[in-house]
C-alpha cells in the first residue's frame, strides 16, 4: 500500500485544520483543504459553471456551500497531484461523497465530534493571523500581545464567516448536509468516531493511534 488516504469529518470548528496539520506533518502526507483553497480563490470567476453567484465569496460569507461543481474540480486536481493526502472540509454532502468515491479509495475516516454549543463559542472567538494563517481564540488560546500573530507577528482578524450569523447559518448547514454523510462514511471499515472535545494534544493522541491502526504506515 502506498501512503495513507485520511479523510477527515466534522462541524466548522471542530479542529479539522490543526489536527490535519499535525497528521500532514507526521506522515508527510498531503494536506488538502477546500476551505482554504477557497479562501485563496474567494473572487475567481465561476461564472461558466452556472452558478447563482459569479464567485465563491458571497457563498463562504453567508455561511453557505459553494457549488459541488467548482468544489469537486478543486479536489480532483489537488488529490491527483497527491500520493498520501489528508482530505479536509470535502465531502460536505452525499454528492460530494458520491464524487470522491469515484475519484479515489479512502483507508482512514476521521469523525471529530464536538458539540454545537462548544462549536459556537470556538468559533465566535476565533481569530485568524491575516499572515500565517494561525488561529487564536479571544479566550481559551490568547496570543502574547492581543491582536499580533505569536508566529509571524501578523495581525489576527475575524473570518468573515466566524461572525454570529453565518456560524448559526453554517453548522445549519452542516447539520443538514453533512451529517448525512458522515452517517454514511460509519459503515466503511477505517470509520473512527473521535471525541473532538478533549484538549488538543490528546485528540492528536487518539487521531494518531486510529491512523496507526487502520493505515499500514511504517513506524
Ligand atoms: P471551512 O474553512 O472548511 O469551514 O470552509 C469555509 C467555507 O468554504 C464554507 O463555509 C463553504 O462556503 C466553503 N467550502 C469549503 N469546503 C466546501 C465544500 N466541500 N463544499 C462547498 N463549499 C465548501
Amino acid at each position: 500500500m502506498g501512503q495513507p488516504h485520511i479523510l477527515i469529518l466534522g462541524p466548522p470548528g471542530a479542529g479539522k485544520g490543526t489536527q490535519s496539520g499535525n497528521i500532514a506533518e507526521e506522515y508527510g502526507i498531503e494536506h488538502v483543504t477546500t476551505g482554504d483553497a477557497l479562501r485563496g480563490n474567494k473572487d475567481m470567476d465561476i461564472s461558466d459553471m452556472d452558478t447563482e453567484y459569479d464567485t465563491p465569496r458571497a457563498y463562504m460569507e453567508a455561511g453557505d456551500l459553494v457549488p459541488d461543481a467548482v468544489v469537486n474540480a478543486i479536489v480532483e486536481e489537488a488529490l491527483s497531484a497527491a500520493d498520501g493526502f489528508v482530505l479536509d472540509g470535502y465531502p460536505r454532502n452525499l454528492e460530494q461523497a458520491e464524487e470522491l468515491s469515484g475519484m479515489t479509495d479512502i483507508d482512514v475516516v476521521l469523525s471529530l465530534e464536538v458539540s454545537r454549543e462548544e462549536l459556537v463559542d470556538r468559533l465566535s472567538g476565533r481569530r485568524v493571523c491575516d499572515g500565517c494563517g494561525a488561529n487564536f481564540h479571544v479566550e481559551f488560546d490568547q496570543p502574547a500581545e492581543e491582536g499580533i500573530c505569536d508566529g509571524c507577528g501578523g495581525e489576527l482578524e475575524q473570518r468573515e464567516d466566524d461572525r454570529p450569523e453565518a456560524v448559526e447559518n453554517r453548522l445549519d448547514v452542516f447539520d443538514e448536509n453533512t451529517t448525512p454523510v458522515i452517517e454514511q462514511y460509519q459503515d466503511h471499515e477505517g470509520f473512527v468516531a473521535i471525541d473532538g472535545e478533549q484538549p488538543p494534544a490528546e485528540v492528536w493522541g487518539a487521531i494518531d493511534s486510529a491512523v496507526r491502526e487502520r493505515a499500514n504506515v511504517s513506524e
